[in-house]
Formats: C-alpha cells, structure tokens, sequence
C-alpha cells in the first residue's frame, strides 16, 4: 500500500501527547496498517533501532517524521529526554520489523514512561512469533514465548531444561547458523517433540516445516537455511493415566502397612491421581468391591 505525503499530511491533526508502540512488518510491506501509517506521519519523533532502516520504511510510504536512534547501546541515556517529549507530544517507538519489545528493546521505556506519566498507547500489529503460531497448526490454546535460546551449549541446555515441564507449546526465535544445534538441543533436552520451523514469513519464500524435532535437526545438519526463523516446539504428551490394575494393585499393597486414608494419599501423590478418586477405590477395595 502506497501513501503519498500529503494524503498523510492532511491528517495530521489530533495525534494527542504520549508514546506510542507501532508494530511496523516482519517483511511484507503490506502488512503496515492504516493506523501505523497515520501514527508515524503524525508523531514528532520516532525513536528506532537503526535509522536505516526505519529510514527505508518511512521513505516507501512517503513519511518524513524525525527520527532518532533507541538502541540497547544509547538506551539509558536517551530515555529520560524521550519520556520528558512524550509527555508534552506524540513520540512513537518502532523497532527494525514487527513489534518493539518483543526480542527488541523499548521495556524500560514503556516502563518508565508508564511510570512518569506518559500515556501509553500501542499500534498493534505484525509479530513473528504469532505468525509463526497462526500458520504452524501446533496448540495455541496455551504457549510460552522463550525468544532466543543461549548461544553457548551448557546454557542453551539449561534453559532448554527449564523449560521441559512447562505445559504449553513452546515458542523461540533462531538464526539460521545456529539453527540445526538448537534443534538437536531442544529434542534431547525436551524428546522428540512436534514442531515446526517458520522462514521467511511473509516474504517471497515463506515456508512452514512441520515434522518432529528429530527429522527438523536432520533437515538442516549439513546446510544452514537462510534468512529468518522462528522455531515451534509442541507441548509434552499428557502424562498416561495408570489404568485400573495398576490402581488396585498400588492401593493393595500401601494398604497392608498404612491406614486407609495414609495408603490412599501415598498413592494418589505416586500415581498423580486425585486423592478423592483414589480414597474412594480405596474404601471400595476395604469393602471387597
Ligand atoms: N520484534 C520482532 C517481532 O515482533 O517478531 C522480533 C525481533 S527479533 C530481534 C528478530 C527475530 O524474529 C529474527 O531473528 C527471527 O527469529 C524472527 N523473525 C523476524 N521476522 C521474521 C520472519 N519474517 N520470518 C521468520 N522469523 C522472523
């Protein structure tokens, strides 16, 4: 979509004091929403990650708003003059593609301003990592976003076994030189999972790999794929219910040294089982049912 200058210019009144949060795209230009175009041609300033870039954007849709540089280098020092012109005008904060603070920087300043008594506002819009889930045909009803795993392999582990009992489908970010090692790391530390590996999203080669983490390692073990990823990792299988059997016998035999009641709560922390469900099989056995 193409805006000329003036058509932004025309409505550049009423954009009140505040810092606003625009999701920019994660590759296709398209993607920009109405109201991000409107928001950057109206706001004072934009702070972003690398002028260059945002540069580029602002050029395609005809915006000539001032930019300046929020970066993890100058951040500490430019915070305070940001949220000092957020108070009295619209600033607004973009990150290189898709939205600030998710793996990008902008916390702190969301924080602070919040705390200083900016208004707030967010321009929500493209985000890898929700794209990548919209498209991934993996659980969504619960996931944990985890970003990039440690370079390092001992940390990368450690993070990795943090997150093995987390009961929701795993979400990370991953470049494409460390790709294969991530996945072979994340199938040892968590087994040998669903998952799916996102490339390219929204762009001309845009793919979705579906397939366990095993068969994903293997994939790229000899060559790297190229440009950007986000790796999908399903969530653990439900542990199995012990069947009947398994039930009767462990009450059984908790039964000949405890009470009732003792032998039913034994069994119920062993068995992961409800401790009203098993009491009354418990009673039920005691009454030779
Ligand atoms: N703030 C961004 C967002 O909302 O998605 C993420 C910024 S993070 C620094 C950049 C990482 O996001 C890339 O290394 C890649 O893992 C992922 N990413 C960004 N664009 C992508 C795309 N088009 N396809 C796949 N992954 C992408």
């Amino acid at each position: 979509m193409q805006r000329s200058r003036s058509s932004l210019a025309n409505d550049a009144e009423g954009l009140a004091p505040g810092l606003y949060i625009v999701a920019t795209p994660i590759g296709n230009l398209g993607d920009i929403s109405s109201r991000a175009l409107s928001v950057l041609a109206r706001a004072e300033l934009i702070a972003c990650e690398d002028t260059r870039v945002t540069g580029k954007l602002l050029h395609h849709f005809g915006i000539s708003t001032r930019m300046t540089p929020y970066h993890d280098h100058n951040a500490a020092r430019v915070r305070p003059g940001l949220i000092a012109r957020a108070l009295a005008e619209p600033v607004a904060l973009v990150s290189d593609a898709g939205t600030p603070l998710i793996s990008d920087p902008g916390c702190k300043l969301v924080a602070e301003a919040r705390a200083a008594g900016v208004t707030v506002a967010t321009v929500p819009g493209p985000s890898a990592a929700i794209a990548a889930l919209s498209i991934a045909g993996l659980p969504t009803d619960r996931f944990l976003f985890a970003g990039f795993l440690p370079a390092k392999p001992g940390a990368r582990a450690t993070a990795i076994a943090e997150l093995a009992a987390v009961p929701a489908t795993l979400v990370f970010y991953e470049s494409g030189p460390r790709l294969a090692a991530t996945l072979a790391a994340l199938r040892d530390g968590l087994g040998d999972r669903p998952a799916a590996v996102g490339r390219e999203l929204t762009k001309r080669h845009e793919e979705m790999i579906v397939a366990p983490l095993s068969d994903l390692a293997a994939r790229w073990a000899e060559a790297p794929p190229k440009g950007e990823l986000v790796v999908i990792v399903g969530p653990p299988a439900a542990p199995e219910a012990p069947d009947a059997a398994d039930l009767d016998s462990a009450l059984l035999a908790a039964m000949t040294t405890l009470h009732l009641k003792d032998a039913a709560r034994q069994v119920a922390t062993a068995l992961g089982l409800p401790r009203t469900q098993v009491y009354s099989r418990a009673l039920a056995l005691k009454n030779g049912e």
